[in-house]
């Protein structure tokens, strides 16, 4: 029987770069296209950090190049760039993978707004890692240039930090319901969605953050009502005791469970954490639903239970 699942791409599906990107998209296209084949219903919603980062960096040197002529970008249009950006090389890679196994099915990007509060505290303490991977000395530099806010990534570098609210609604959810039950395979609120809030009359205003991936993942496959929630990344399973002597692999734990793993400090914030959190939120949300985290070539593996760490109710 299909099932109906979100799958969350995580930064490895996309890469850090153009060519990067476009060679790993051919990879993410056969993982998507394995569960199109077996059946199932795929709604693709995807991670941009590296992405939102690119554009945001080329549109502060445009405006540094000439301030009069070009004002500074705000940050939600740059999620949107990205948005149109990954959702062209999905939709293409995606479309040749399934017409070369004789699938013949469309493939939409919805350019996905997502409701944010603006008393959110998160705007106030900014976590979301975004851009490229930076040495000591060049995120000092940024930090007194451009005073962004930086911090040391799980160990890999330091990184540009934005505020990351949580998303509440998705505001196209509609628009992906009648695709999804149109069949087409639908890819929305890519890079967590385009944070906006409700001010004025019916007015949405672009919020200054970019949304995690992995929370706006959960609302999404909550919304369109899935059975599974899929986040892909770049680890088979979740540990407990990550990176050290006596690390143990999660196969399949209950959200109590995890729940447990979360309080006792075991997964990294800004990483792992947001996909158990938004793994556990998932799973307790309605009856028969699961969610699993694993790594994109694993995807098939995965789902068929061979692999992954599983989190059910
Ligand atoms: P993505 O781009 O897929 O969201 P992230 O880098 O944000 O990927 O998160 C995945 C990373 O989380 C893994 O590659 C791993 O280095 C890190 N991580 C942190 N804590 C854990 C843990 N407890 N178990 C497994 N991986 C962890
Ligand atoms: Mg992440």
């Amino acid at each position: 029987m299909g099932k109906r699942i979100v799958i969350a791409l995580g930064g490895n599906a996309l890469g850090n770069n153009l060519p990067e990107q476009m060679r790993a998209v051919k990879q993410t296209a056969k993982a998507i296209a394995d569960l199109i084949e077996e059946g199932h219903e795929v709604i693709i919603s995807h991670g941009n950090g590296p992405q939102v980062g690119m554009i945001q960096a080329a549109m502060t040197e445009l405006t540094r190049s000439d301030p009069e002529k070009y004002i500074p970008c705000p940050l939600s249009v740059c999620v949107a760039m990205s948005q149109g950006y990954i959702g062209y090389d999905l939709q293409n890679a995606l479309r040749e993978e399934l017409l070369d196994r004789g699938i013949v099915k469309g493939v939409a990007t919805v350019l996905t707004q997502v409701m944010v509060d603006h008393n959110d505290p998160a705007f106030a303490h900014p976590t979301k890692p975004i851009g490229s991977f930076m040495t000591k000395e060049e995120a000092d530099r940024m930090v007194k240039e451009r005073g962004y806010d930086v911090i040391e990534d799980a160990g890999r570098g330091y990184r540009r930090v934005v505020a990351s609210p949580r998303p509440q609604a998705i505001v196209e959810i509609s628009t992906v319901h009648a695709l999804v039950d149109a069949g087409l395979v639908v890819v929305a609120c890519g890079g967590g969605g385009i944070p906006v809030y409700a001010t004025e009359g019916h007015h949405l205003k672009g919020a200054a953050a970019v949304i995690d991936k992995d929370f706006a993942s959960c609302v999404l496959a909550q919304q369109v009502d899935a059975d599974c929630l899929i986040i892909l990344t770049a680890v088979e399973k979740a540990a407990i005791n990550f990176g050290k002597p006596n690390q143990e692999w999660l196969s399949d734990i209950t959200a109590e469970q995890a729940r447990q793993y979360m309080a006792e400090g075991h997964f990294a914030p800004g990483s792992m954490l947001p996909k158990v959190q938004a793994a556990v939120e998932f799973a307790e949300s309605k009856p028969g639903r699961t969610a699993l985290i694993t790594l994109l070539e694993k995807a098939k593996d995965g789902i068929a239970g061979h692999t992954g760490t599983h989190i059910h109710a």
